[in-house]
């Protein structure tokens, strides 16, 4: 079987404008997600949003099974248009992995219909992710719970549908609670949103976040490949008479 075709999509303005960012991620948060992602073997590209049309073009997206989505402060800079086209892929059967501050982007807002609201607090406190569902695949690996010395702390309620499976609970230092391992069907596509990822912590290069990257990328693949949205009328199968009434 040839590799999965994996496109790390990052907004990429914090790394430029933000030296903090920068000294953590030089080659861009897209950088060390795509660099995990290598080492396990899938075809990884890059694009980022000031690329003529955010690097998510036709073609681009007709050669990717897996899209990844990291993005915070230029939500809005996204055009509309494009993201139509990425839903339209999802439905179609590509898979889409939404990261931390992704909770308010156009595409995930879009494809969970609600607000996605959330508590947060920026000090660096300590996150404890559980793993709860360990016979799903995106659990493959991984211990009963993990730390992430420090992180950006997300607290309940978040408002998302309720997850097709939750496999990651959050505890905070602090007190919160937060689900931050969700998995959605929507249409034929997969989508999978995980919490971490702040981008002033070394979240990206942790080994059980690289796993957890790894096995959802697998988990969102397209089953049968991206399919054809099914709208049309349908011969019967069987010899079956036309009821007159
Ligand atoms: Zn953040």
């Amino acid at each position: 079987m040839s590799a999965l075709r994996v496109l790390v999509w990052n907004e990429g303005r914090h790394e430029k404008q933000d030296e903090a960012v920068g000294r953590v991620y030089p080659n861009g948060l897209h950088g060390a997600i795509a660099d995990g992602l290598r080492e396990a073997g899938f075809e990884v590209r890059t694009a980022v949003l000031d690329e003529p049309e955010h690097g998510l073009t036709e073609d681009a997206l007709a050669q990717t099974d897996v899209l990844l989505w990291w993005g915070h402060k230029a939500h809005e800079d996204v055009r509309d248009e494009i993201v139509d086209r990425v839903q339209a892929r999802v439905l179609a059967g590509m898979g889409l992995i939404v990261l931390h501050s992704a909770h308010f982007s156009k595409i995930f807002k879009r494809l969970m219909g609600t607000t996605c609201n959330l508590k947060w607090r920026e000090i660096g406190e300590k996150e404890r992710v559980w793993v709860v569902n360990p016979a799903h695949p995106i659990a493959d690996g991984l211990p009963d719970q993990f730390v992430i010395p420090h992180e950006e702390m997300y607290g309940e309620p978040f408002g998302i549908p309720e997850p097709d499976s939750l496999v990651f609970i959050s505890w905070f230092a602090g007190g919160e609670v937060f689900r931050s391992g969700c998995c959605y069907y929507r249409g034929q596509g997969k989508v999978f949103y995980f919490r971490p990822g702040h981008e002033t912590f070394p979240t990206y290069y942790q080994a059980e976040v690289r796993q957890v990257l790894n096995n959802a990328v697998r988990w969102a693949a397209p089953t049968n490949g991206p399919g054809v949205p099914v709208v049309h009328v349908h011969e019967p199968l069987e010899d079956v008479p036309v009821w007159r009434g």
